[in-house]
């Protein structure tokens, strides 16, 4: 073989090699092998929004499993990479994944990276019971705003995948329906309790917009945002607003540590009132997969069942 021929061979087969690296960059960046879309999120309820609208054409990654505190939460080095890999990001924002804010503005410039609350109304939005922040993030335990939700990650994926642009529509109004009875639900179930009892003590204020959309007074200890500290003055104002207004259960959270809500309890029991705990509340977090409470609606349901039958 000549030298000319031995280079011609040589150029032709780097020219193959980066035309199959290039291939194989193509799937790492435009979907799955199996032609899905890869979508990456934060929270559990985001996530289930996904996978019901998405349906067969999307491969969902949640980044925050069960019983995890998304105020609290920094991406890990796989998190990165999950998100580094994703063709689409979807999170909540209005700053409830706070310690990754830079990273969502850092994809934002490589793909979709959205945040699922961003067409609910401003007017719609309030802040926190404690003033901590300029607006409460809790925003999926009003449905009506999940409903909101569901809509903006229907629309995002018809724009990034027009081909399957109806099925996303039909998935969309197939679970935005049963969110809709959800909502209804919610609404007759919390009617039920007496009004005087009417009272949802939780250890963060979660509830703000569950509270305000259904008609129960809800309170507090630790703030908007779990990472802000309760102190003991917190704890007295509260011990003394339970024993005055008689109220029977205070409830805890999957997501947040419960001897906040322990010290109210103790504090009533020294005044000669008793607190029972009724139970633990999803707040920030699902149950586990693969359980009833690990879906959106599962989750929500279980939380009014348990508020339903401690109060009454
Ligand atoms: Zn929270």
């Amino acid at each position: 073989m000549n030298q000319m021929l031995k280079k011609w061979l040589v150029m032709g087969l780097v020219l193959l090699f980066s035309l199959g690296g290039c291939s194989a960059s193509d799937v790492s960046n435009g979907g799955t092998e199996s032609g899905k879309i890869r979508v990456t999120t934060t929270i559990g309820m985001i996530n289930d929004i996904v996978k019901n609208v998405g349906g067969e054409h999307v491969e969902t990654i949640g980044l925050m499993k069960s019983g995890v505190d998304p105020h609290l939460y920094k991406a890990s080095q796989g998190d990165i990479k999950k998100l580094d890999t994703a063709d689409m990001i979807f999170y909540n924002g209005l700053h409830l994944e706070g310690k990754m804010v830079d990273i969502f503005e850092k994809m934002a410039k490589k793909k979709p990276t959205i945040a699922v609350t961003k067409n609910i109304p401003k007017s719609k939005l309030h802040a926190p019971l404690d003033g901590s922040q300029d607006v409460d993030p809790h925003v999926w335990f009003n449905v009506k705003h999940w409903i909101s939700a569901t809509e903006t990650v229907a629309e995002e994926l018809s724009a990034f995948d027009k081909q399957h642009a109806s099925d996303y529509k039909q998935n969309a109004e197939r679970y935005i329906e049963k969110l809709r009875q959800l909502d209804d639900y919610v609404t007759k179930q919390i009617a039920t309790i007496p009004k005087q009892t009417r009272v949802l003590v939780t250890a963060h204020d979660a509830f703000g917009y569950f509270g305000e959309e259904y008609g129960i007074k809800v309170m507090g200890l630790q703030g908007i945002s779990t990472a802000s500290e309760y102190g003991s003055k917190d704890v007295s104002e509260l011990r003394d607003y339970l024993v005055k207004n008689k109220i029977k259960a205070v409830f805890v959270e999957s997501s947040v540590p419960k001897k906040a809500i322990e010290a109210v309890i103790e504090g009533a029991k020294e005044k000669g009132h008793a607190i029972k705990i009724g139970g633990e509340l999803f707040s920030d977090a699902m149950g586990a997969e693969g359980t009833e409470e690990g879906t959106y609606i599962g989750m929500v349901k279980h939380n009014v069942d348990t508020i339903v039958s401690a109060l009454k």
